[in-house]
């Protein structure tokens, strides 16, 4: 074949799945579920789709490899692609939201497990692969544990497996941990085959730096910084992973490091003559691929390599090298904030499961030492034995459309892997009902069927659709892309610069006319389009240049899915006679009702969702200041500190959701999950 697949890059031999290549192809031919686990680091992820091309298992169809992180489905095709000798988009290729990068060649495809479950709409069966591997099902995903209780369905019901289908589909299920007994049990008793692999004494030691009541970012930053400084001038060669929370944080803590490691006298404050300089590289999902490269590379000779990461380090990345752990004892995460109503991304403490997972990074290729910047108490008293999985702590509602549309009507006793409260699945037909996309007995609507198609939150489909359907969606398109990219505005660390910052941010504002946030958010987009020099326009306004370019994609790639629908004769249309700034906030109201906030004194506003939450409006916001001119107004999320803030704001009159506002109140529940019944 013209597949040269004989080349493996040699260090690949060395990974304790080598030894067990003909074994799991055999496994693989042999069974339609298999669970595969293995210490992380062992060659699970970036081997055995290797291996079943090379057993030619692609030639009834491609060879698919979910992840729960989108930065890893990238990283992980990079280096494959690498090893198969081809260029990236060829035989290997990835697809996350918003980025396919496979061609007609593709038969080794990494995504992500939202990209899967997308496709099985499309195609229940699945005939364009003949292996799906579901990676990292232990990190307990929403998607993932999703597309297992679909695949258990459809593959355990013989006429559904084979509808379409010349040869049955196989499913690898692999998993760093060990709760594969349950995973097995799930999938009908399937066999479980187990990487034995050698791991080294890690020594664990706690501080007394965080205890209990010590979550505010400032003081783990500072205290991770001081450990990793200390690791690094009084312990001997081998490189350092410190585990934080999130971009900001880890931009902090890099910023800092950089600052110290620079007045280290070589001479006298580090104990190993043999290190003498520190490398220092941030690790975090929305950052560019070039530079994740960096992160595997080895370092120069006697340069000791620091890597700040977020948890994608702890199972999804392995680095090899690291010799010293540095663990902050938190991870950002999104809950379900019932005081609220709605999802929230909060830091926590992590679970004690989290910890040794963290902890193992440094016992891969010799003994190692993880220094944890909390104290025992903080061990016993904070942090739970498990991660609760994410389909027990998260809002459901793109997901139960997505089973309403694939005909699963029965969403309460789907098969699930852990079930979720069935408070949390009402939660979700409610707000399906809420914005039309199912009916009050539960069933899929026209709407819905339409809303499914977009990646986005079913408030902003909805205000997309109606927009649309007014015949102004070039309004609304570029602000849904834009709040599907992350951080648009720079904020710099430095305040004199962040005072032009704002400023410049203020004038943006200013400039974009009836002021609000959504309008800012098109505005920007608009005004780098028309540039003649974009990038250099968003470096003098303090914009990511970065995150605007994804966004100009974004916006292309929802058009696309938008101009499908419209060419269908059956797309609803309206008509609006009044105002453009009106009809643009008049179409955000049909979306947005749900998260309607009305002023009570002073600076506090009152939310209107039966929750009744005290919020304020965010300092990022162009509206910030300007409370006491405003009434009532929508927004898009929220942020939970001290206070409870809204983000992405704008005014509203109160006529435009008054007959929308009963709907949040007058749900009858029970009809609502008849199809469930029936
Ligand atoms: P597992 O899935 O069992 O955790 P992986 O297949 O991810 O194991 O990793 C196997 C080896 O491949 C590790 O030694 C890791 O360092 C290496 N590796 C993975 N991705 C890359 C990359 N992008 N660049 C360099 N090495 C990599
Ligand atoms: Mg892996």
């Amino acid at each position: 074949t013209k597949w040269d697949t004989k080349g493996d890059l040699d260090e690949s031999k060395n990974l304790p799945i080598y030894q067990h290549k003909a074994t799991l192809q055999q496994a693989v031919k042999d069974n339609s579920f298999l669970v595969v686990t293995g210490e992380t680091g062992s060659g699970k992820t970036t081997q055995l789709p290797q291996y079943l091309h090379q057993a030619g298992l692609w030639g009834n169809g491609k060879i698919g490899i979910t992840q729960p992180r989108r930065v890893a489905a990238i990283t992980v095709a990079q280096r494959v692609s690498q090893e198969m000798h081809c260029s990236l988009g060829r035989e290997v290729g990835y697809q996350v939201r918003f980025d396919d990068c496979t061609t007609q060649d593709t038969v080794v495809k990494y995504m992500t497990d939202g990209c899967l479950l997308r496709e099985i709409l499309a195609d229940p069966v699945l005939s364009q692969y003949s292996v799906v591997i579901l990676d990292e099902a232990h990190e307990r995903s929403l998607n993932t544990d999703i597309l297992l209780g679909l695949l258990k369905q459809t593959l355990s019901s013989p006429d559904k497996a084979s509808k379409g289908r010349s040869v049955p589909l196989k499913v690898v299920v692999m998993s760093a941990t060990l709760e594969t007994d349950k995973l097995s049990v799930f999938l009908g008793g399937c066999p479980v085959f187990t990487i034995p692999g050698r791991t080294f004494p890690v020594t664990s030691k706690f501080s007394c730096a965080i205890g209990p009541k010590d979550t505010e970012s400032s003081v783990y930053v500072k205290e991770v910084v001081k450990v990793a400084l200390d690791v690094h001038t009084s312990e001997m060669a081998g490189d350092i992973l410190v585990f934080l929370t999130g971009q900001s944080e880890i931009e902090k803590a890099c910023d800092m490091l950089y600052e110290k490691a620079e007045s280290i006298d070589y001479r006298y404050d580090v104990q190993d003559r043999k290190v003498e300089g520190l490398l220092i590289l941030p690790l975090y999902g929305s950052m560019p691929t070039d530079q994740q490269k960096q992160i595997f590379q080895p370092p120069p000779p006697g340069i000791r390599k620091c890597v700040v990461a977020t948890n994608i380090a702890a199972t999804s990345l392995t680095i090899n090298g690291i010799k010293y752990i540095v663990d902050s004892g938190f991870v950002k995460q999104l809950n379900h904030n019932s005081r609220v109503g709605m999802d929230i991304l909060e830091v926590v403490p992590i679970s004690k499961s989290e910890a040794l997972q963290r902890a193992g990074r440094a016992g891969r290729t010799s003994a190692g030492k993880c220094f944890r910047i909390y104290s025992q108490e903080f061990w016993e008293k904070c942090m739970p034995k498990y991660t609760v999985p994410e389909i027990q702590r998260t809002s459901l509602t793109t997901v139960i459309l997505t089973l309403k549309c694939l005909g699963v009507h029965d969403v309460i006793r789907f098969p699930y892997l852990d079930r979720p409260e069935e408070r949390f699945i009402i939660e979700a037909l409610k707000q399906l009902y809420q914005c039309d996309a199912i009916d009050r007995r539960g069933k899929v609507t026209r709407l819905g069927e339409l809303m499914v198609q977009f990646p986005l939150p079913p408030g902003l489909t909805r205000a997309l659709l109606q927009a649309a359907s007014l015949g102004c969606e070039d309004l609304l398109l570029p602000v849904a892309a834009m709040l599907s990219v992350e951080n648009i505005f720079i904020r710099p660390g430095h305040p004199e610069k962040q005072k032009e910052a704002d400023k410049k941010h203020r004038q943006l504002g200013v400039q974009a006319g009836s002021c609000n946030d959504f309008t800012m958010l098109l505005s920007v987009f608009e005004k780098c389009k028309a540039s003649d020099a974009p990038s250099a326009w968003c470096k003098d306004n303090y914009i990511h240049w970065r995150a605007l370019k994804s966004a100009f994609s974004v916006e292309t790639q929802l058009r696309e899915i938008l101009l499908r629908q419209q060419n269908r004769r059956d797309f609803p249309m309206e008509k609006f006679d009044g105002n453009k700034s009106e009809l643009f906030r008049r179409c955000l109201c049909t979306g947005y009702f749900t998260n309607v906030a009305r002023r009570s004194v002073g600076k506090v506003f009152c939310t209107m969702d039966g929750h009744g939450s005290m919020v304020h409006i965010h300092p990022s916001s162009t509206l910030f200041d300007q409370e006491a001119q405003l009434d009532w107004v929508i927004f898009h999320d929220l942020l939970v500190t001290s206070r409870i803030y809204i983000r992405t704001v704008c005014p509203i009159r109160y006529d435009w959701v008054k007959d929308l506002l009963p709907k949040l109140h007058e749900v009858d529940v029970y009809e609502l999950s008849s199809v469930a019944r029936e």
